[in-house]
């Protein structure tokens, strides 16, 4: 089919304020690069890059072997369900999780997809902390709901505060969009502050979704802290995200969860039934397996280890060689977050310019920050071998420099004229 100029094709009201994911739209242009063989580091896709641990592998060709390729349950099957509801229960010091509550959907993404489209709808207002998930915007206008951007603190790790939601929100507020750690800062919400942002929310009959996709990925003791570790009272308008993609390496698995209270739940099952049938069969084999094969534990942490590792060095590089250069210090997930527009000049006013730039004359793919809601900063993954880090760190020095000289010369002639 070829399109022409007088396109019949008309966008409906649906998708009129879509935008493609422009974390995805990085990551196919360092493919496309690379494909016509130029040389680019890819640090820009929030995935691991490890395989998949093959005990886990192993779960879903055992299920294909056993016939399992028919229709799943349309909610999850059970093992992985039951398997999801022990691995959170204990992550969270055995508090009760009941499988009744799990909704299995096709990665975290639909999982959030779905919440928001059975939570919210047209006037409703949606907080979102920024910076934010490229996603999370989109997939609230998707249900003709108002995200409402609330900026967060760069004294405070660009987290927000009870006072800055309270400020932001209005009668028609209906939920928040919470993510810890966070993508794309790796910023970490303590307890406390957590149990003050449900407090808030359960006072003022708010939806609190709770990303929780990286809460493995933690670079202090145990799990990063989450709202399952708070009572019960506070959890009555919360929604969990999680899933098996970031700590597993599974992200093209595509199995996520979400855990609510049992009519959302059931809500969320109902809308599921009519867009997916379910999440793939085998896949949610392998997932159970994930959650519940004591081998696995081993190997989630020996991953950890390599992200931490990964993240002092990328942390040390940045105050060794770029002091001054503002970032947040990750405490968890695989992001550094840093501030660019300190060396804007030039054709260079923007991180969107910035990271073109820099992926054509440096080789190195990064995301702009206006992906997540300030184009001044530029997010940088480490999820990529300490090789390639090393390297496309040097190339991120390099081409800053040289930004850096353009503009002072710009500077000297500007004096001498
Ligand atoms: N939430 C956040 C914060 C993410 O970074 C991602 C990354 N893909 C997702 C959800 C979606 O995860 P999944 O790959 O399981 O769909
Ligand atoms: N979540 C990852 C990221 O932020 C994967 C890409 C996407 O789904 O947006 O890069």
């Amino acid at each position: 089919m070829t399109s022409s100029s007088d396109s019949v094709f008309v966008r409906s009201r649906n998708i009129r304020q879509l935008q493609p994911s422009a974390t995805i739209a990085v990551t196919q242009e360092a493919a496309r690069r690379r494909a016509v063989g130029e040389d680019i580091i890819d640090l820009s896709a929030g995935e691991p890059d490890f395989d998949t641990p093959s005990v886990i592998a192993d779960g879903a060709i055992r299920a294909i072997q056993d016939g399992k390729t028919h229709y799943p349950p349309n909610a999850g099957i059970l093992d992985l369900r039951a398997a999801a509801a022990s691995h959170l229960s204990v992550l969270s010091g055995g508090r009760p999780v009941n499988a009744d509550n799990i909704v299995v959907s096709t990665g975290a993404k639909q999982s959030l997809f779905n919440a928001c489209f059975t939570l919210f709808g047209p006037h409703d207002s949606v907080l979102i902390p920024t910076p934010c998930w490229v996603s999370y915007p989109q997939m609230i206008h998707l249900a003709r709901a108002n995200p409402v951007m609330v900026a967060g603190d760069p004294e405070f790790s660009l987290k927000v505060s009870v006072e800055d939601l309270e400020e932001a929100s209005d009668a028609n507020t209906r939920g928040l969009m919470l993510c810890t750690p966070n993508n794309p800062t790796g910023a970490v919400y303590t307890k406390s502050e957590l149990r003050a942002i449900t407090e808030w929310a359960s006072r003022r009959k708010i939806w609190v979704i709770s990303d929780e996709i990286y809460r493995r990925i933690h670079y202090a003791p145990g799990p990063a802290p989450s709202v399952l570790d708070l009572p019960d009272e506070l959890l009555s308008r919360v929604v969990v995200i999680y899933g098996a993609s970031k700590a597993y390496a599974m992200t093209g698995w595509r199995i996520g969860l979400t855990l609510a209270p049992v009519e959302v739940s059931q809500a969320i099952a109902a809308l599921q039934s009519h867009v997916t049938s379910g999440a793939n069969h085998p896949a949610q084999y392998a997932a159970a397996v994930a959650f519940s094969d004591e081998r696995v534990e081993g190997e989630v942490q020996n991953m950890v280890q390599q992200f931490q590792r990964r993240r002092e060095i990328v942390v040390e590089h940045f105050r060794e060689h770029l002091p001054g250069f503002e970032f947040v210090e990750p405490l968890g997930a695989f992001y550094l977050f840093f501030r660019v527009d300190a060396c804007f000049g030039g054709d260079v006013n923007d991180a969107v310019t910035f990271c073109q730039r820099l992926i054509a004359d440096g080789g190195v793919a990064l995301v702009p920050g206006e992906a997540f809601g300030d184009d001044r900063w530029v997010r940088l993954s480490f999820a990529a071998s300490e090789q390639q880090i090393r390297e496309a760190l040097k190339r991120l020095v390099l081409f800053i420099n040289n930004l850096r000289g353009a503009k002072a010369g710009e500077r000297a002639g500007v004096a001498r004229q």
